[in-house]
């Protein structure tokens, strides 16, 4: 009896800290609801799915149309605007994501192509030489594209020139809160350095909020940074997860930028 005290003041030991750390653990919501079980409407498929975890961001990915944030945050904006998709009106879609693609093919009325120079899609076009009419378009959509184009003031002339007056393009590119210089070196090749400055291989730049803001007026355009996820406040951008979450890199800026060409 004595000697197996002892051992039941370990074992007690013991299960009083595994009590402590899982309860730690879910404080700490790892295994919080919430977090990895409670599913949430997404505004383009819209489906209620979990949401997947992405690079440190919860609720990044639609588990079942793959949308991330900025997907359902513009499909968001693009079908609440009055008018911009009204039955008879032309969209041009440039790199398109497969899930807002869906929607915008299945709108009733609408004159809808996707164009891409890498991938399938209705139009193979160059961004830099738009293979389309003057005035030709009512809206275009180019999101996440301009980050990717070497000469990208000759894309935004383009976007300009192929739209109708009135027309309008409702673009995004990666930002970051408070940063307003470009920061942009055509010498940088090496991949590494690349996904170092301009966040990805494959970008040839990072633009600051100000500059792209100045190269689009310098294109023509009446530009309208809209802060979409204030406007609709925290209760819409929380219910769909609209926004991306902190991961301790510098603050996303998810701006969406609607440039008008005047009439
Ligand atoms: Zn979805």
């Amino acid at each position: 009896m004595a000697r197996s005290r002892p051992r039941l003041l370990a074992l007690v030991a013991l299960l009083l800290a595994a009590v402590g750390t899982a309860a730690y653990l879910y404080s700490q919501s790892w295994f919080s609801d919430d977090e990895v079980i409670e599913p949430a409407p997404c505004t383009v498929c819209g489906k209620t799915v979990r949401f997947k975890t992405r690079k440190g961001r919860r609720y990044a990915e639609c588990s079942s149309c793959g949308a991330y944030e900025r997907h359902r945050l513009m499909l968001h904006y693009i079908s609440h605007r009055e008018g911009l998709l009204d039955p008879g009106t032309s969209v041009l879609h440039f790199a398109p994501n497969a899930g807002i693609e869906r929607y915008l093919r299945a709108r009733e009325g609408l004159v809808y192509q996707t164009a891409d120079l890498y991938t399938q899609a209705d139009l193979e076009l160059d961004l830099t030489a738009i293979a389309q009419p003057d005035a030709s378009w009512d809206v275009v959509i180019c999101y996440h594209v301009l980050e990717h184009v070497d000469d990208d003031r000759k894309a935004m002339s383009e976007l300009f020139r192929i739209l109708r007056p009135g027309g309008v393009a409702i673009l995004q590119v990666p930002l970051e809160i408070g940063r307003n210089e470009t920061d942009e070196d055509p010498s940088v090749t090496d991949p590494a350095e690349r996904r170092r400055r301009f966040g990805q291989e494959d970008h040839v730049r990072f633009y600051g909020a100000a500059d792209f803001e100045a190269r689009l007026t310098a294109a023509g355009f009446e530009v309208e940074a809209l802060d979409y996820i204030a406007q609709l406040g925290p209760e819409v951008v929380e219910r769909h997860h609209l926004s991306r979450e902190p991961t301790g890199d510098p603050a996303p800026d998810e701006r969406i930028f609607v440039v008008t060409k005047p009439r």
